[in-house]
């Protein structure tokens, strides 16, 4: 498996991040283009950091290089130019995107920095003055223009090479499908709208062709992800798009539904808490889409939820819990927490606990406040110390995790479908449906088997832990 010194064409583990990413339990590396590159073309090597969104930017940048005949290359030696796609979401990350550019200098010389942390370029300039260009995020042509620039394209551009579901970092057999960019809402602890700009979806036939072009390609689960999921075709009105002659309305549901007729798992990421997610509810209990939500609650009080500008009625939240899961009783609910926000009291903290205990989510993700630079939160008084966060990061996820394997143990001696990821020597990894790759658990299924990444296969569950299940195959 590759690492970033010695292979820049790879995606290194997200970076942590408070607004929606939840950390990588396992790190995924790169999956690199396995194509051939031929002897002459010019030679580019790639470092993606960051969320799944910055990883579906970085597939649209190696999808035009390679358009373009250009070939991407697995080591920092063979390239003649690095691009770095970075993340700046939380100091961590900015500090890592700093690091990776610095390597990639050292290592090369020849660097394009773009990404979120490409928004703050007067940073990266002062870090690193030797950098060729630094483009902002999701910005696919200025990132050309500088590879142009610097690397002219050659003359003769190998189309046939790009396969039409474009270059993606993901195994072949899952796919993360970016349905919007940017965010409308202005969330007090998140720059995630100063540095990508308010919601713009993408037409609904494009996507639509797009994941149909993935499935053809071999994807067996399609992840569809943007900032916020739920507030697709808002800005477009919900105006009528065609795909396969057929009038669909740009909006959540008709997405949801559409995809749903396609040969794969559909799985919801980055859903905001909106009225109308009700309705994907139905959906998933008909098993058009995976009964899978993932949506970000950040805190269960109110007083901290409004000064984060989130939804603040966490009674309401639980109401609606108790809801879809009586109309969905296989739903799986992943959420995503921040605990000593500014002025966070001890009592406030407590409500939080409460919250968690009477939610019983499936899976979870908790981070402790981090100041970002630029963020509104930022000006709040009373900031929580340091070590007050960190102890109540510890006492969250202890009680999360007795929940979690509450929840795991009762799956035992359940049949489930699950997905192939790994086949290994001595087990097989997979998922079910409640697990979604790199930040859920897994089903490790002991012993040699013949199956192959993205097979679907039945499975009896024999054993649990705090996040993961054991099982072995069901012969019928
Ligand atoms: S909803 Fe928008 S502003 Fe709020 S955390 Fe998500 S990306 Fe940031």
């Amino acid at each position: 498996m590759a690492t970033r010194s010695d292979s820049p064409a790879g995606r290194r583990a997200p970076t942590p991040c408070p607004a929606h990413c939840p950390p990588s339990r396992s790190p995924a590396l790169a999956t690199p283009d396995r194509t051939p590159a031929p002897a002459g073309p010019p030679r580019i090597g790639f470092v993606s950091l960051g969320c799944p969104k910055a990883t579906v930017d970085s597939e649209h940048i190696l999808t035009r290089l390679r358009a373009e005949g250009y070939a991407i290359t697995p080591s920092y030696d063979g390239a003649q130019l690095v691009i770095v796609n970075t993340c700046g979401f939380i100091d961590a990350a900015v500090e890592e995107s700093l690091e990776a550019i610095g390597e990639a200098l050292a290592a090369n010389g020849r660097v394009v920095v773009t990404g979120c942390l490409g928004a703050r370029a007067d940073l990266i300039r002062a870090a690193h003055p030797r950098v060729l260009a630094v483009t902002g995020p999701h910005d696919l042509d200025a990132v050309m223009a500088a590879v142009h620039r610097e690397l002219p394209a050659p003359h003769d551009p190998f189309l046939d090479l790009v396969p039409p579901q474009g270059v993606r970092l993901t195994p072949r057999h899952y796919a993360y499908l970016k349905v919007s960019e940017g965010c409308n809402h202005r969330c007090t602890f998140c720059i995630i709208p100063s540095l990508r700009g308010d919601l713009v979806s993408r037409p609904l036939g494009d996507i639509l062709t797009e994941a149909e072009r993935l499935v053809e390609a071999g994807v067996r689960e399609i992840l569809v992800i943007a900032q916020d999921t739920s507030a697709y075709g808002l800005d477009l009105r919900y105006r009528p798009d065609f795909w396969k002659g057929r009038p669909l309305t740009s909006d959540l549901v008709t997405l949801a539904r559409t995809l749903g007729e396609l040969p794969a798992w559909v799985r919801m990421h980055y859903v905001y808490p909106y009225p109308h997610v009700d309705a994907l509810i139905p959906l998933m209990a008909e098993g058009v889409i995976l009964p899978y939500l993932d949506m970000p609650l950040q805190h269960g009080a109110e007083r901290v939820l409004k000064a984060m500008h989130r939804p603040a009625a966490a009674e309401r939240v639980l109401e609606r819990l108790e809801r879809w899961r009586s109309a969905c009783p296989e739903l799986i609910l992943r959420s995503t927490f921040i605990v000593g926000f500014p002025g966070e009291t001890a009592a406030e903290f407590e409500c939080l606990l409460d919250f968690i205990r009477a939610a019983r989510l499936d899976r979870v993700g908790c981070f402790p406040y981090s100041p970002v630079a630029g963020a509104a939160a930022n000006e709040l008084p009373d900031p929580v110390p340091e070590e007050v966060k960190q102890e109540r990061l510890a006492r969250f996820m202890e009680i999360q995790a007795q929940i979690s394997r509450d929840k795991l143990a009762q799956r035992i001696g359940q049949r489930l479908t699950v997905l192939v990821d790994e086949v290994d020597d001595d087990e097989v990894i997979a998922r079910s449906v409640g697990d979604a790759p790199e930040i859920d658990g897994v089903v490790v299924i002991p012993g040699a088997w013949e199956l192959d990444p993205g097979d679907f296969i039945e499975v009896v569950v024999t054993d649990s832990g705090d996040h993961d299940l054991w099982a072995e195959p069901v012969e019928d």
